[in-house]
């Protein structure tokens, strides 16, 4: 299949990108480096460095190629960013994806896959997750990746496009061989800063809050590997058509505290890494895990990595051997 590729060079981007390639398929990643990393990028598909803004662009694109699917990744991803400047979130996250349907619109390309986030629950009233729980979402971040599943829904009734709208949990881990992984700046998230103590960049991890009501009172995530997540997006863009709107879950449907990420990671790197309890972070909820049921089911998706030590391991294999990531920008201080 011809397939674009937005956000391509980006952490879950750059992994999907991989297995697209390895399943045969002709691969167009359009990125604009403002986070991805050329590097990662497989070698095998082609880079266009360019701006969703750009209409122009997307034009030149979709006339030059015939593409038959689009997997849409970009977007930016801090929530405590999006508290701060809603609009540059509404602008890139939503502006740039109604730019992009409406040159699928007009190219009848008519396949669409979308991260989308298990945010868009909010605080959900109990665990596990499923697809029918209410979207009430609580940050800028998550709303805007929830009015883009209702521009989805609406294009799929209006105009026949087919999507799959994947609601990620904790994307985590890298590529088994440690060629391609996770590099944010800054970093926020908990695995790779947990390994930056262990990498001795960081003197301890910052535990955010340790009196939620769960087992050890921090905390539970759903960490599914980047690897799965990549073949959710395969099964996905292989069995979606036209008209036809889904929604899956992608997560594993097994919760961990922050206290045994870390517990799983001295094992892993032979670490002490030392905490800090410090308050909780605005805008965490207790408790998030999946129920996979229905992505199970119905695209056939079992995680391979269904071990929390093989996860953060990959992680581990990809920060010791790139301890500076890609390496191929200036660090904001
Ligand atoms: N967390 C933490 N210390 C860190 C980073 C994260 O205690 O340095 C906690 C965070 O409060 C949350 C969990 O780890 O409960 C997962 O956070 P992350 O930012 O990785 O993902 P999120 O679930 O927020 O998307």
């Amino acid at each position: 299949m011809k397939i674009l590729v937005t956000g391509g060079a980006g952490y879950v981007g750059s992994h999907c990108v991989r297995a697209l390639v390895a399943a045969g398929n002709d691969v167009c990643v359009l990125d604009n480096l403002s986070a991805g990393h050329a590097k990662a990028v497989d070698p095998k598909a082609r880079l266009v460095v360019g701006d969703l803004v750009d209409r122009v662009l997307l034009d030149q694109l979709f006339s030059a190629v015939r593409f038959e699917a689009v997997l849409h990744f970009a977007a930016f991803i801090e929530v405590g960013q999006s508290v701060i400047d809603p609009l540059a979130f509404y602008d890139n996250n939503v502006g740039n994806s109604v730019r992009l349907l409406q040159t699928m619109q007009k190219h009848a390309v008519k396949r669409f896959v979308f991260s989308s986030t298990c945010a868009t629950y909010g605080i959900p009233p109990k665990m596990p997750i499923t697809e029918d729980f209410a979207q009430i979402p609580a940050s800028p971040y998550a709303r805007a990746k929830l009015a883009v599943e209702w521009a989805l829904a609406d294009s799929a009734t209006a105009w026949g496009l087919g999507f799959t709208a994947l609601r990620y949990f904790n994307a985590a881990g890298a590529a088994p061989d440690g060629t391609i992984g996770e590099d944010h700046d800054p970093e926020t998230h908990l695995i790779p800063n947990v390994l930056k103590v262990a990498l001795g960049q960081r003197e301890c991890v910052k535990i955010f809050g340790t009196d939620y009501p769960t087992r050890d009172g921090t905390c539970v995530r759903d960490y599914v590997h980047v690897d799965d997540l990549a073949v959710a997006h395969l099964r996905a863009i292989e069995t979606v058509s036209p008209g036809a709107a889904r929604y899956y879950n992608a997560g594993t449907g097994r919760g961990a505290t922050v206290r045994e990420v870390v517990d799983v990671a001295r094992r892993v790197t032979g670490h002490a890494i030392p905490i800090v309890e410090v308050e909780r972070r605005a805008g965490d909820v207790p408790e998030l895990y999946a129920d996979s049921t229905k992505i199970r089911a119905e695209l056939g998706w079992t995680p391979r990595y269904d071990k929390l030590d093989d996860i953060v391991g990959s992680a581990w294999n990809w920060h010791k051997n790139h301890p500076n990531g890609f390496d191929d920008r200036p660090r904001k201080a």
